[in-house]
């Protein structure tokens, strides 16, 4: 994960702790380093330059240049800086009492949906909740037997239909469904498309209104670095999100998105997905992502 971002890094802050003294220039051209690896990294252009803004600004407080480990403390502050940038850490999930408690996922097809609507379940499931999906993707042909057979896999029921193309029609009466199993949360796992287009949005805008869900969630691809960050900005737009779930992670070698996304859309990044497996969903921790990429 990030591996070239940390490679880079790595490399400008070794540069840097070899030195006994160092310069303004050192810190200046150490930030060239800084921004270059960012952009490369596919990081949104006004997020680098706000953030390179914010880490000089706290090198000259921290008077990096009259200190005795110049190199080490540099790190520490793009350290903060990163934190605060994916920050503040917000992982946590709103349960309404009585419930159930929806959470209503969106998304483009293929961002991981589908997988991390069942990787959701199981997690609240071993958590103690009782889950239900709703199979609201009535676009992808195979989207309800994937749901299905994801069901089946953690003992977690499904609502679907088969015979019908309306999505607000499944959505309520999966909510309505769960009530009556006694399932605490429901998580409608809604249609994506390849682009954000307006039918998509006023299809699962419709799902929205009609369910009035309590969490929503955009489920992103993070290897398409910038153009997740595009399409959470549309979504965000047209929807009231309420957190990101950023799939993909562990295929990402460059991390555009994980950085970026919580500056430009304002929304926190709740889970983050590491890998095809049922139990590869984590809280993400803006902390230990940042020291991850500081390697
Ligand atoms: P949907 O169209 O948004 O419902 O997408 P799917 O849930 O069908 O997922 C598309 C592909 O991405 C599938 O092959 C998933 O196994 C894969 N996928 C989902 N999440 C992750 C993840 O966190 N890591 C990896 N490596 N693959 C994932």
């Amino acid at each position: 994960m990030f591996e070239s971002l940390t490679d880079k890094f790595n490399t400008t802050f070794k540069k840097l702790s070899g030195r006994g003294r160092i310069t303004e220039a050192n810190v200046s051209d150490a930030m060239n380093e800084v921004r270059k690896a960012l952009l490369e990294a596919d990081v949104n252009y006004k997020v680098v330059k706000q953030f390179c803004k914010d880490v000089k600004q706290a090198a000259m407080g921290a008077e990096v240049i009259n200190s005795l480990k110049p190199g080490q403390l540099m790190v520490k502050i793009v350290q903060d800086e990163l934190t605060k940038l994916m920050g503040p850490e917000d992982s946590n999930i709103f349960f309404v009492s009585p419930g159930p408690t929806v959470i209503l996922l969106a998304g483009l097809q293929g961002s991981g949906k589908t997988t991390t609507a069942a990787k959701l379940a199981y997690r609240l499931k071993k958590e103690g909740r009782k889950p239900m999906m709703v199979a609201v993707d009535l676009q992808r042909p195979a989207a309800i037997q994937q749901l299905q057979t994801l069901g089946e896999q953690i003992e977690v029921p499904v609502h679907c239909d088969f015979d019908t193309k309306d999505a607000v029609k499944v959505s309520k009466s999966g909510v309505k469904e769960a009530k009556k199993a006694g399932c605490d949360t429901v998580i409608l796992d809604t249609a994506g498309r390849l682009h954000v287009d307006d039918e998509l949005m006023t299809e699962v805008s419709n799902v929205a209104k009609a369910t009035s869900p309590h969490q929503i969630y955009l489920v992103c691809d993070a290897m398409i670095g910038q153009d997740a960050v595009n399409s959470a900005k549309e979504f965000n737009n047209r929807l009231e999100l309420d957190g990101v779930i950023l799939t993909k992670l562990d295929g990402d070698a460059r991390g555009g998105a994980a950085l970026s996304v919580k500056a430009v859309t304002g929304k926190p990044v709740k889970f983050i997905g590491l890998g095809e497996k049922i139990d590869n969903l984590e809280h993400f921790h803006p902390d230990r992502m940042a020291s991850r990429i500081l390697g």
